[in-house]
């Protein structure tokens, strides 16, 4: 199949996905730029619900990067426990916050070559706060985009990075923040991992992996 053939396939998928979850969005709660990195860090291994019970009271009690720069390492580490290896998360918030006073004034920088210089700021972290935050193109790779894009034939790729880079490919610039929004809703509602469920699917006539 041609490139061209590929991306034409990519396309109407997000056509039709797009009138399956016309309101598809990151799950996640936030008010700000800050509020999604934070957020972003602590989905790590935890479920989006889980992180937005944290963050509630996480974000009534911590407002700027100063504020999670400076914090007691102990109190933050004990406020986000429950979404899992809050050791390395807080360690990561505390320093990410103290780079980002450092080097952006306080201010979370909005191009992905100052993102990914951050501590525990990877591209998909990055593309999440580059879509979501300031609405600039992003496709973010998580788990259901990475599974999503090898079943749909839309990369070969096994590494998050290079599946971004097929993907980027393969869309129109202004369509690659929501497609990550759709695949990721289609995943959990219908091509999850383990029982995809294709004869009620809705691209299965797009799909070289549709079991019907
Ligand atoms: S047809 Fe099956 S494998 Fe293909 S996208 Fe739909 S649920 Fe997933």
């Amino acid at each position: 199949m041609s490139d061209i053939d590929i991306s034409s396939r990519a396309n109407k998928i997000y056509d039709i996905l797009a009138k399956e979850f016309p309101s598809a969005k990151t799950a996640l709660n936030f008010r700000n730029p800050l509020e999604l990195l934070i957020a972003t860090i602590l989905s790590a291994q935890c479920t989006d619900k889980r992180v937005n019970e944290v963050t509630k009271d996480l974000f009534s009690r911590y407002h700027k990067a100063e504020d999670f720069a400076n914090a007691d390492l102990n109190e933050l580490e004990e406020a986000i426990r429950p979404t899992g290896f809050f050791h390395n998360k807080a360690n990561s918030i505390k320093r990410c916050c103290q780079q980002i006073i450092e080097r952006h004034s306080g201010e979370i920088p909005d191009r992905m070559e100052d993102l990914v210089r951050l501590k525990g700021i990877g591209r998909k972290t990055a593309n999440v706060i580059i879509g979501n935050a300031f609405g600039r193109p992003g496709i973010v790779v998580d788990t259901h985009v990475k599974r999503l894009s090898a079943r749909l034939g839309l990369s070969k790729n096994r590494d998050p990075v290079k599946i971004e880079f097929d993907l980027m490919k393969l869309l129109p610039e202004g369509r690659w923040t929501f497609f990550s929004h759709l695949l990721i809703n289609h995943g959990r509602k219908t091509c999850q991992a383990r029982r995809p469920k294709c004869p009620s699917c809705c691209i299965s006539n797009l799909c070289p992996s549709a079991d019907l």
